[in-house]
């Protein structure tokens, strides 16, 4: 067996995937431990090394991590603090007078589904109710977290793994496409295309 096969078999569906997140929407809807106030989520990493504080918000409730790599690092790689992690403040705003720079949002279904083919254990740390983080003020515009609501997204989940369902597509894992009747292949991303545009 090639390391590619390796690959394409650890790589989960899309149908189990889906089903996941579905599961993750539901829990975040109506576990306790998601009903968190999330007017100011602040939080304060301070660097080992340098002693910058990297200011993060959390826009969907959901895990962080106590450690994160200092900025200084990330935005320039040429402070001397390396990939030195930072500590978290534990959402105590020790800099108020700083903005924060980075976000923890919650992925779209979409975006989670991306995660599938990367190993990097983003998508188990996801799937188990935890944020990912991007860069204030990128991808603000597009449909995301914030404008999609919790149950919006849900619905979009089931109508997509329904329709696929109508529609006859079959997920062929050791392809990673999607089959129609015709026996003509898709990438996920073009199925969803298509679900979106209702073809
Ligand atoms: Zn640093």
């Amino acid at each position: 067996m090639d390391k590619k096969e390796i690959k394409i078999n650890r790589m989960r569906s899309v149908k189990e995937v889906t089903k996941e997140y579905n599961k993750l929407i539901a829990d975040v809807e109506t576990n306790e431990f998601y009903k968190i106030d999330l007017t100011n989520r602040v939080n304060c990493y301070t660097c080992e090394e340098c002693g910058h504080i990297t200011k993060t918000i959390d826009i969907d409730a959901g895990v962080t991590p106590f450690m994160f790599t200092c900025e200084k690092y990330k935005e320039t790689a040429m402070c001397s603090c390396k990939n030195i992690t930072s500590n978290s403040s534990f959402f105590n705003d020790i800099a108020p007078n700083q903005a924060p720079t980075f976000e923890w949002y919650r992925p779209t279904l979409k975006q989670v589904l991306k995660m599938r083919a990367k190993e990097d254990g983003l998508l188990d740390h996801i799937l188990q109710g935890g944020l990912d983080y991007r860069k204030r003020g990128v991808e603000q515009i597009q449909p995301s977290s914030q404008s999609e609501t919790k149950s919006e997204k849900k619905a979009h989940a089931i109508l997509f793994a329904e329709w696929c369902e109508k529609n006859d597509y079959v997920y062929l894992p050791q392809e990673d496409l999607w089959c129609d009747v015709n026996q003509e292949r898709f990438t996920t991303s073009e199925l969803h295309d298509r679900f979106l545009n209702k073809e």
